[in-house]
């Protein structure tokens, strides 16, 4: 199956981080139309790792390899299959290898199966090439309430994860229950950068043919600054290349963050005005034939790269000066944040940055305080002061992101907890939500939702906003998004006791901000899906 877009269909989530994304419901007993077995060279990108990029294995932007089996093939044939690739295809030797498997608890047994197979090309714990582990690094999912979920096994080389083979064969229930699925499900990926560093014997995935000649391109010395943009600038050619642009929501916010953090990278090696340039044409050199989006793209591509570098040009060196005054002082509060924000575009992260290289704090509620109070500010009447609405944007969708999980809890309240999350999409002005149901809602249905969030919001209810480990926020019955890969630490926010919810955020800090919840249409959205746009007056 080819690549399926950057951005998921599955709107609740930002982008696509997984091969298995787009066959979701296959796994869940739907028929797939392209049969048992598929695989896949997937774009993926991944948010949670950009601050890792640097090491010799992170990256924002990568290529999935994977294979899929609803119901088709199971553990022998897919470690069967892992192992030949690996081992006479690419041939690498046993000895480099270190294979993973999950090692059982109090639950759920250990998985035999896999040891038993991998017993059969050498790899045991009694050769030293196999470790147990638990079910924080071996066992996969469920992802929501309840789903499927399974043991995992992984391939090392050299103390790098380079292909992980996920097994589905248990569902979970929402009291914690594990029954044996009777669709067995495979679900694996391997990064195609780290199978080129493996293959191509290099030290780190910055050294193989996919990323040497833009490296190439980027003098200086200092290692780190010259991988981050290498890495930033092909995050940024594929995200354009999805029709993303440059803004301070949502996934342009994303391709804003990671395009500023490469031009600050590049002041510190002293790369001259429009240096990124050249790189995405480099970028694009190398991928066209492959992804031929980022080829009809280039013009759009490099005149975002060449605006946004433009726009940030003017005033980072003013910032970074500004920046520096300020951290003299000690940590930044709220407020000076908000003003590197406001005056020098510097987003929130840049300057969590830059201040963990002196060792300070940001103050990141004060920042979001500072937000609020200068909206509050801006609605009183002084746009132009300020420069204008469109700052206004973030502001607007965090209060819709916390209607929608208000709409979620009350639709689960209405039609039942049976309602399931289909996807989500929020602009300034607007919800819409996807969810599961069988029929179209009536108007009493309708009304009664309505009425039930207009309650919540004149409750004035907290937005709370915790971190948790992900296996202990689903135990606590915070609803997740089914078949989602989540972190291990996730932030959970609940709006009072109504409603608990894992997500990234951000949302406001109480439902009064919200004013009054409409619903504007209920429509259908394919088989057993609904659909709710909504709006705030
Ligand atoms: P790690 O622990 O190294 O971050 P992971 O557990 O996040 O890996 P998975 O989510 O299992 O990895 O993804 C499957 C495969 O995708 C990994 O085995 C690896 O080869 C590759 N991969 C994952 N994250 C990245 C990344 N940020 N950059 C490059 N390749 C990655
Ligand atoms: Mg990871």
């Amino acid at each position: 199956m080819p690549s399926s877009s950057l951005i998921p269909t599955d709107l609740s989530c930002l982008f696509t981080t997984a091969g298995m994304q787009q066959f979701k419901p296959y796994y869940l007993g739907e028929k797939s139309p392209y049969g048992k077995n598929v695989a896949s060279c997937q774009k993926c990108f991944r948010t949670s790792d950009i601050e890792e990029v640097g090491n010799e294995k992170h990256l924002t932007f990568l290529e999935m390899l994977g294979n899929f089996s609803f119901g088709g093939y199971f553990k022998e044939e897919a470690i069967q299959l892992a192992f030949e690739l690996v081992n006479s295809k690419f041939q690498i030797p046993n000895s480099k290898i270190m294979v993973t498997v999950f090692g059982g608890d109090a639950e759920i047994p250990r998985d035999e199966e896999s040891v038993r197979i991998w017993g059969k090309f050498g790899f045991s714990e009694k050769n030293g090439n196999l470790r147990f582990a638990g079910r924080e690094d071996n066992f996969w999912g469920p992802t929501g309430e309840e789903g499927p979920c399974g043991p995992t096994t992984e391939i090392h080389f050299n103390g790098v994860e380079i292909w992980n083979l996920v097994f589905n064969e248990y569902y979970q229930d929402k009291n914690r229950k594990l029954t044996p699925l009777k669709q067995k499900g495979v679900d694996t990926g391997m990064g195609l950068e780290r199978l080129a560093m493996v293959v191509q014997n290099k030290p780190s995935v910055f050294e193989t043919d996919l990323f040497l000649p833009i490296i190439n391109k980027i003098p200086g010395e200092n290692e780190k600054a010259k991988r981050v943009i290498a890495d930033h600038i092909k995050g940024s050619v594929f995200l354009i290349s999805e029709g993303i642009f440059s803004s301070n929501v949502e996934r342009g916010y994303v391709l804003r963050r990671i395009l500023r953090r490469a031009i600050r990278f590049g002041k510190l090696l002293n790369l001259p005005k429009n240096f990124l340039i050249p790189l995405a044409q480099k970028v694009i050199e190398i991928y066209k034939d492959i992804y031929p989006e980022v080829k009809s793209k280039e013009a759009d591509i490099l005149t975002v790269i060449q605006k946004e570098e433009e726009k940030f040009e003017k005033t980072l060196n003013l910032g970074l000066k500004q920046f520096e005054k300020i951290s003299a002082r000690g940590d930044i509060s709220g407020e000076e944040a908000f003003h590197l924000f406001d005056t020098y575009g510097f987003p929130l992260e840049l300057t969590e940055e830059l201040a963990k290289e002196k060792g300070l704090k940001v103050d990141i509620k004060g920042f979001e305080e500072s937000f609020k109070k200068h909206r509050e500010i801006s609605r009183a009447g002084v746009e132009k002061k300020f420069g204008g609405v469109g700052k206004e944007a973030p502001y607007e969708s965090a209060k819709l992101h916390t209607a929608t999980h208000l709409l979620h809890a009350a639709l689960r309240e209405i039609l039942g907890t049976q309602v399931k999350q289909m996807g989500s999409d929020i602009t300034p002005q607007r919800l819409r939500f996807d969810f599961s149901h069988p029929q179209k809602m009536t108007e009493e249905e309708l009304k009664k939702v309505e009425a039930i969030i207009n309650q919540k919001i004149k409750e004035d209810l907290e937005v709370k906003k915790t971190e948790m480990p992900y296996q202990g926020a689903i135990k606590s019955g915070a609803l997740a998004f089914f078949k989602e890969k989540y972190p291990e630490v996730v932030t959970v926010y609940s709006i009072g006791v109504f409603s608990k919810e894992i997500c990234a955020g951000p949302h406001v800090k109480k439902t009064s901000e919200l004013g009054r919840f409409k619903i504007i249409k209920e429509e259908s959205s394919g088989a057993g899906v609904r659909r709710i746009r909504a709006i705030l007056e």
